[in-house]
């Protein structure tokens, strides 16, 4: 089972000093996300936005609020080797300055840069330069301020159905927008309608991407910090990629933006949208079964994975009751318990085989000893990755309850019936 993506058109964003990336169309899902800098901060800037390129970012944007950022735009683009966004609200002026300055892409917002004419001179500079525009609606700028009646009716609607209208309302002004673009012959554009609220995230998007065939970046906005915005944003999200929705994503947090890529990166490896370049780890959660202090030596494996530069899936289990099943497809692992660690290895036919058992006090080390062994033999060619069968018995094996293997032989496999 593997997600197909919806077919988009596909927009390129870069030049050939910064690289080129592809969003929508046969274009993998783009991984970006924003700077926490004062753009005109030049050194601070380039540190954080190649620090996120070497995390893994694929795009990153910065804020032009002012001319002196736009200014230092230009320098900050000199010195980094990634595609830059810029991000403009209320000032059409902000955008033709960043164009002027060599950015790859900017970002407009119907709800804050409404003008036509001013709209029109953005998109001919765009169009002039082969520079993509990416529309992006949000919930908190989308409601009408300007038009007093217009607003009144449009927050009497929202009284009603604040969810199913508000989504609404985001779709009908992006629809609203691109017909500037459509009478402007501009069709290299990116569309995001981005919400706090999940509901309306999935509900806005599912419809952007029934109505338009543009690339669509995904986001929910003001997601908060980390540790409660990443379940609100990969929630909404990882469903919509699930089912082919989104060509780029940008998880946002109230954080040092590199966990952003780092958790963005983690969505699309999970779900095989992107191909993993780091080591993996997968560790059981402990119960009470467990007699070592698995924890902190989980703590200390993940530590010490940073300096395996290939993609080794590493595992480490508590005991032996779920570890088998667990460690399969594992490349190198331990089932600890007693005061022991039994570590396995994945062989060169793909069994993995026991290696060692040592006390508790050896068992990072050795098992480190295994990883780096195995990660040689990988980049000689002699093993191949995440191919290991555990052929360990548990002391407690499925017996005759049965695996279901029979039935999904037989194709008699049906969803069970839930009865509440
Ligand atoms: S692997 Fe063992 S110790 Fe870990 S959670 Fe499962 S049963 Fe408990």
């Amino acid at each position: 089972m593997s997600i197909v993506r919806r077919k988009t058109r596909k927009v390129m964003v870069g030049d050939r000093a910064h690289g080129f990336v592809g969003i929508g169309g046969d274009a993998p899902v783009a991984l970006q996300t924003m700077t926490s800098t004062y753009t005109y901060d030049i050194d601070t800037t380039v540190k954080q936005i190649n620090a996120l390129h070497a995390g893994g970012a694929d795009l990153v944007r910065v804020a032009v609020p002012d001319r002196q950022d736009t200014i230092a735009l230009k320098e900050i683009i000199n010195q980094v080797k990634i595609p830059i966004i810029a991000d403009v609200h209320f000032h059409f002026e902000r955008a033709l300055e960043s164009i002027e300055a060599g950015v790859h892409k900017i970002r407009l917002n119907p709800g804050n840069l409404k003008d036509r004419p001013k709209v029109e001179k953005v998109i001919a500079a765009c169009k002039e330069r082969g520079i993509p525009i990416r529309v992006g609606a949000n919930e908190g700028g989308i409601i009408e301020r300007g038009n007093k009646s217009q607003r009144a009716e449009e927050k009497a609607a929202l009284d009603q159905d604040y969810k199913g209208q508000m989504t609404m309302i985001m779709v009908e002004k992006l629809e609203e927008y691109l017909r500037i673009f459509a009478d402007n012959d501009f069709y290299d554009v990116v569309l995001s309608a981005k919400s706090v609220d999940p509901e309306i995230v999935l509900g806005a998007y599912r419809e952007c991407s029934r109505r338009f065939d543009f690339p669509l970046h995904l986001g929910v906005t003001h997601a908060g910090p980390p540790e409660t915005g990443r379940i609100r944003s990969v929630v909404a999200l990882g469903a919509l990629l699930a089912q082919g929705i989104g060509d780029t994503i940008r998880i946002s947090y109230a954080a040092d933006p590199i966990h952003e890529v780092e958790d963005g990166k983690e969505l699309l490896q999970v779900l095989g949208l992107r191909l993993r370049t780091e080591p993996e780890l997968i560790a059981c959660p402990t119960c009470g079964r467990i007699e070592i202090d698995l924890i902190s030596m989980m703590t200390e494996v993940r530590r010490r994975l940073k300096e395996i530069t290939i993609p080794v899936k590493v595992a480490v289990m508590g005991c032996v009751v779920n570890g088998p099943g667990e460690c399969e497809g594992s490349d190198v692992s331990v089932f600890a318990g007693k005061g022991r660690g039994v570590i396995y290895v994945s062989n060169n036919e793909g069994v993995a085989e026991q290696v060692a058992t040592v006390p508790e006090a050896q068992i990072l080390d050795r098992l480190f000893e295994e990883v780096r062994k195995f990660a040689d033999r990988v980049q000689r060619g002699e093993v191949k990755l995440k191919n290991a069968r555990v052929d360990i018995k548990p002391p407690d094996p499925i017996g005759e309850l049965g695996s279901g293997w029979e039935k999904i032989k037989g194709e008699k496999m049906s969803l069970p019936v839930m009865k509440v």
